[in-house]
């Protein structure tokens, strides 16, 4: 395997390659994306994720001009929010809009909840993920997208999207969060076997993280010369999902891309993968409908 991680692409079910390492910006703060954004371009990021839900739209597209990368070498990522779920093309248009370009290279169905945009605690009575992705399906062809796909879909709810006859574009990317504590194996295994690439998002742990305090992953981190997150993100690359770490700091967006020409052995892949803790950053309480139905499904 090489340990080139940085350069590391995934093939889609489409034919595109996704790069194996990018950029989240979800609880970027105002005044902080756009820089952070440029920031990471500028090192050699070539993959962003955001979402309309993250409210920062404009200014990731800002940090994209501001860094000087032509566009065609970057992979955007934007998602459909819930309350969106009935009217996907203006939900594409308002994201194209505001990041200030052309196409995203994937748009991503961001929960399987079509959340009445009246009533947040309501979902829609007369909508459900599936026309969702009926309408999702329409816009490859309009060229606003490259690749459509999902997020947070258990296996559950992807057996339900894939056995409907309207389904005929398997989704390329389930983008579900993944990290030591949270690894998903059924469900990784399940997206690969229908052809579908995994995301790992919280691939550190989000905010707060308390792999930061795991004993195992600190020294294995200590012994290799290398941080925590980077040992995260390769562990994460090793698996075989892309990663989407977010940060703010400039020595972070930096050192988080400094992961090149070492890798972990299967030994210490294995002391990751038998972590025994187990957290989810994002839950689905908040949702009016229930979308995780326990470990993966
Ligand atoms: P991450 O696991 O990427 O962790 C981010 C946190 O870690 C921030 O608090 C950041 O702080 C800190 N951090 C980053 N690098 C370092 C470092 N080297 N040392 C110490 N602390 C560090 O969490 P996210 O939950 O943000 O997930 C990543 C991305 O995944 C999101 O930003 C978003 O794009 C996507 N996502 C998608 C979801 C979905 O529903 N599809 C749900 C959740 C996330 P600081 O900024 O100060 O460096």
């Amino acid at each position: 395997m090489s340990n080139e991680h940085t350069k590391k692409t995934h093939t889609l079910n489409t034919g595109d390659k996704i790069p194996a390492i990018g950029l989240g910006t979800w609880q970027s703060k105002p005044n902080e994306v756009r820089e952070a954004v440029k920031n990471a371009l500028l090192k050699g990021y070539r993959h962003i994720d955001t979402a309309l839900a993250y409210g920062n739209e404009a200014e990731v597209g800002a940090g994209i001009r501001d860094s000087g990368v032509p566009r065609e070498q970057i992979w955007l990522t934007t998602k459909l929010d819930n309350t969106w779920h009935h009217q996907v093309e203006k939900g594409i248009e308002s994201s194209l809009k505001d990041l200030g370009v052309e196409y995203v290279d994937l748009y991503l169905m961001h929960w399987p909840s079509s959340t009445d945009p009246e009533d947040k605690s309501k979902h829609l009575p007369d909508w459900n993920f599936i026309k969702t992705w009926q309408e999702l399906q329409k816009l490859p062809a309009t060229g606003k997208v490259r690749n459509i796909g999902v997020s947070n879909f258990g296996i559950k709810n992807l057996e339900i999207l894939l056995n409907d006859p309207s389904t005929h574009i398997i989704p390329a990317v389930n983008q579900i969060e993944l990290h030591p504590n949270n690894p998903s194996p059924k469900l990784v295994a399940y997206n690969t076997s229908k052809g579908i690439h995994s995301t790992g998002y919280s691939c550190l742990g989000s905010t707060n993280s308390p792999l930061y305090k795991d004993e195992t992953l600190l020294s294995l981190a200590e012994k290799k010369g290398k941080t925590p997150q980077q040992v995260l993100l390769v562990w994460g690359i090793q698996k075989g999902w892309s990663v989407i770490p977010k940060s703010v700091s400039k020595a972070r967006i930096d050192g988080n891309y400094e992961i090149d020409g070492w890798e972990l052995s299967k030994e210490e892949v294995g002391l990751l993968d038998g972590l025994k803790d187990r957290f989810k950053v994002c839950g689905d309480a908040w949702l009016p409908v229930k979308v995780f139905f326990g470990d993966d499904e």
